[in-house]
């Protein structure tokens, strides 16, 4: 009896990517030769460009009919395409992949048959470089991992990319997790299970620009940082704690002063800067209420983490 081949889903989250697509493709489709044991399909799920890229994909489902895709109404960002994608994965096995080509498919053999064959439920990918990055960024991002590993008890890997191959109960755990902030380094981390971990060099983008600005990036991590730790919450009451202690010590020594040596009035500069700095610690801990009853907000609305404008599957 013929055994059934292996079903390998692979998730490309697109935005503007007119001139990496084809390019993916080719890589791809030589990979995908290569691995003639296993079937594939490739699900492109364009997230509002601007561009060509729909239309070029279109092209690509009428040359091969392993390529799907889905569209946006709008941009919805990178972390509601990998959602997308993983709900219309029909794949015994699902893998994300960027279309830009940092993520290089001829690692998928590897990966494939860490999960057959070594018994991981996935097979995540981490760049130990990041060279040809800019050294502000790179210098930010690792100072954000440091901080994000020590606030919060879900491990968030240093360099991992979402270049991660999953077998479906893997996949099935990450559906479960409904969240409408979604920040996916941490959730692949908060479901567990086995993964076996590949080290690489960075790789450059092939064609066009990263579609990540410094602030997008910023506000990205301060995404993951609501989401995966209320370690700020207590640093705010803690530094209440502390300003009353303070606050004491100091009443305290007015008190004996003013007992010992009576009391000239002055003091008023010294006054207007402790308004202000305490002024301002206030409103940072109302922020960061502010921030989580935001996340809170989204999260009760329960919109749709995305909507489709068309699709072939
Ligand atoms: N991407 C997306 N939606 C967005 C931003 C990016 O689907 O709003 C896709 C993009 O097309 C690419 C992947 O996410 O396939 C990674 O983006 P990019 O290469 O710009 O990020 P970087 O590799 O620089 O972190
Ligand atoms: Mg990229």
């Amino acid at each position: 009896m013929e055994q059934e081949k292996d079903l390998i889903t692979v998730i490309v989250p697109c935005y503007n990517e007119q001139e990496t697509v084809e390019l993916f493709y080719h890589e791809m489709k030589c990979v995908m030769d290569k691995m003639g044991e296993q079937e594939f399909e490739l699900v492109f799920v364009n997230d509002g460009s601007k561009d060509e890229t729909l239309s070029i994909i279109k092209q690509l489902c009428m040359r091969d009919n392993r390529v799907k895709y889905i569209s946006f109404s709008r941009n919805f960002g990178k972390e509601a395409a990998i959602y997308a994608g993983l709900e219309a994965a029909h794949g015994d096995y699902a893998v994300l992949m960027d279309a830009d080509l940092q993520d290089p498919p001829k690692l998928l053999p590897e990966m494939y048959n860490a999960v057959k064959n070594e018994n991981y439920d996935s097979v995540a990918t981490r760049r130990v470089t990041r060279k040809g990055e800019p050294v502000i960024r790179s210098f930010f991002a690792r100072k954000f991992y440091k901080i994000m590993n020590h606030i919060s008890s879900t491990d968030i890997v240093d360099g991992a990319r979402d270049y991660r191959l999953m077998n479906r109960k893997f996949v099935d755990a990450l559906l479960e997790l409904k969240e409408y902030n979604r920040f996916s380094k941490g959730l692949f981390g908060w479901v567990g299970f086995k993964t076996k971990w590949l080290e690489y060099e960075n790789i450059n983008r092939v064609a066009g620009e990263t579609k990540w600005s410094f602030w997008k990036l910023f506000l990205y991590s301060i995404e993951g940082i609501v989401a995966f730790s209320t370690v700020p919450l207590l640093i705010a009451a803690v530094t209440g704690v502390a300003f009353c202690v303070l606050a004491l010590l100091v009443m305290l020594v007015i008190f004996i002063k003013t007992l010992c040596f009576g009391d000239p009035v002055s003091g008023w500069p010294s006054m207007v800067c402790i308004i202000l700095f305490l002024g301002g610690i206030q409103l940072l801990c109302i922020g960061i209420l502010g921030e989580y009853l935001a996340k809170i907000y989204m999260e009760i609305k329960d919109r749709p983490k995305y909507l489709i404008d068309e699709s072939n599957l």
